[in-house]
Order: C-alpha cells, then sequence, then structure tokens
C-alpha cells in the first residue's frame, strides 16, 4: 500500500486559537472576551506578529491529528523521536498479521529487478518463519522479533502547531530520510491547507533563507531557494 496521510482532526479555528493566546499577552481585555470580536485581517496580522517574532509558544494553543498508513517500521522508528509529538502506532502484540505482512520496498530496491526479486523473497520467507512461529505457539509479542524495518505499519499522530514546525524543519530537509520526507512533506501540505497563516513559512530552514548543514552550499534546493536563477541556469546546462 502506498503511503496515505490524513488530517483526522484539529482544534476548531486554530489560526484564531493562535491569535487570541497571543492577545492575551498584549491586550488589556479580560479572560470573557478575549476571543471575542476578531476580525480575519485581526487575526491574520496577529498570527503574523507572534511568528515572524519567533513568539512561539503561542502556536501551542492548537493541535493537530494525523492518520498515516502505507509506511514503514523504519520510519516511525525515526517518527517517534520527536518528543513533542504523540503516537498510537498499530500493535505488533495484539494484532496477529494473517498471511504476507505488507511491507514497503525503497525505490532503489524497486529499480532494481534482480535485488527487488531478492528482497521480496526474503520477505516471503519471513512471512513464512512468522506464521510457523505462531503456528507453534510463540505469542505475537515474540514472532514479531522476525519481521523487518520493511514491515509495513499505521499510526496516529497529533502534535501541536509549534511542534509540527520542527518536525517540518528537520524532515522536509533534503538531508532526511526519503520516507519520512514524503511523510513530512504530506504533513505539511495538510496543515497549511488548514491554517495558511501558522505554516506558511514552514519547511527546511532554506525556505527561510538559511542552512546549518555542512552540504547546505551544495544541496540543490538551498541552491534553488537562494539563487533561483543560478538554479535554473544550472538545470538548463544539465539538459543541454
Ligand atoms: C537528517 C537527520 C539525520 C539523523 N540522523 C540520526 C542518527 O544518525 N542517529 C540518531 O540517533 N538520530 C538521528 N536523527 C534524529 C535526531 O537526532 C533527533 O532525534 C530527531 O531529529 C528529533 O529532533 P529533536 O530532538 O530536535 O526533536 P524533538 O524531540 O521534537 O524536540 C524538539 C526540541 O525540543 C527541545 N528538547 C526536546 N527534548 C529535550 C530535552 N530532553 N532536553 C532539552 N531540550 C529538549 C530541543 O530544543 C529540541 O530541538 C537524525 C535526524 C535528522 C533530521
Amino acid at each position: 500500500m502506498a503511503l496515505k496521510v490524513v488530517l483526522l482532526s484539529h482544534s476548531p479555528d486554530p489560526e484564531r486559537a493562535v491569535a487570541t493566546a497571543a492577545r492575551n499577552c498584549y491586550s488589556p481585555r479580560d479572560i470573557e472576551t478575549i476571543d471575542e470580536n476578531w476580525t480575519e485581517d485581526e487575526v491574520e496580522k496577529m498570527v503574523t506578529r507572534v511568528r515572524d517574532a519567533g513568539h512561539l509558544s503561542t502556536f501551542e494553543h492548537t493541535m493537530f491529528t494525523f492518520g498515516v498508513s502505507g509506511v514503514s517500521r523504519a520510519l516511525t522508528h525515526q517518527l517517534v523521536r520527536h518528543r513533542h509529538m504523540s503516537y498510537e502506532q498499530k500493535s505488533q502484540r495484539y494484532i496477529k498479521i494473517k498471511g504476507q505482512f505488507p511491507f514497503v520496498a525503497p525505490p532503489s530496491i524497486a529499480a532494481r529487478p534482480e535485488i527487488a526479486a531478492e528482497f521480496g523473497a526474503l520477505m516471503e520467507q519471513i512471512s513464512e518463519f512468522y506464521q510457523r512461529a505462531l503456528e507453534a505457539g510463540t505469542p505475537p509479542e515474540d514472532a514479531r522479533f522476525a519481521l523487518p524495518n520493511a514491515a509495513e505499519t499505521q499510526i496516529v499522530i497529533t502534535a501541536n502547531a509549534r511542534a509540527l514546525l520542527d518536525f517540518f524543519t528537520l524532515r522536509t530537509c533534503n538531508n532526511a530520510q526519503w520516507e519520512i520526507r514524503e511523510l513530512s512533506f504530506a504533513m505539511l501540505r495538510l496543515a497549511k491547507k488548514a491554517a495558511p497563516s501558522l505554516f506558511v513559512r514552514a519547511g527546511a530552514t532554506c525556505v527561510r533563507g538559511y542552512c546549518n548543514e555542512p552540504n547546505g552550499p551544495d544541496c540543490p534546493r538551498y541552491i534553488a531557494v537562494k539563487n533561483p536563477v543560478a538554479a535554473r541556469r544550472r538545470t538548463a546546462l544539465a539538459a543541454s
């Protein structure tokens, strides 16, 4: 199954929630009226003010929940390193997989027919062992020790907008691993649709004009952001 990402739910009116939290810092209004009488323009201005000032604790007052399937355990192992997001992953302890376990084949393997065939055969072999182990009475929590990083999984992620910004910074970067980068871009697209002004400048640091990675100066994306004309020339030269 291919990567699938859905935005399951989010706080009502996320931009306004951020603007209201920020207004509490700057306005003499009492708490009963702090969320009253917003115009869209005022919300936008307040979000822009705190976003551009880096007053990002205000972004913590709004939550997004994503459902993700068709990803590998190799991906989720990286994902759960992001400590300010919350997760529920399909359990390999409580769910016995019937038949061949679904798995993710990296494009670099899929593109090499001989390696792809060997990879497929290996997954079958592991699956056969897994089924035999279950039939012999091994509990799923132990039989799963044979399952590889490639085993497909499904995960629910909940995060506030600030945690998402951090995640997008690290994982949409060209230095991030391809699968988590795809996930990160898919989540960013959904978040941007739901709350454009919160996520308008979200992404790898190059989107904001700098890069601290050692290979930054050679990264095609960084070059494209810093100097789009030079990047277009390079592409044209490479194609000629
Ligand atoms: C390109 C890339 C390559 C990577 N390679 C490896 C690798 O080879 N090996 C490996 O193990 N990991 C690797 N990682 C994972 C990386 O080390 C981080 O664990 C992961 O990116 C989460 O980042 P974080 O800790 O900043 O995020 P979060 O856990 O989301 O934390 C966000 C921010 O909160 C603050 N924070 C969170 N917890 C604490 C704390 N306990 N104390 C103080 N401040 C805290 C920090 O400011 C942190 O940046 C890699 C990540 C990337 C993007």
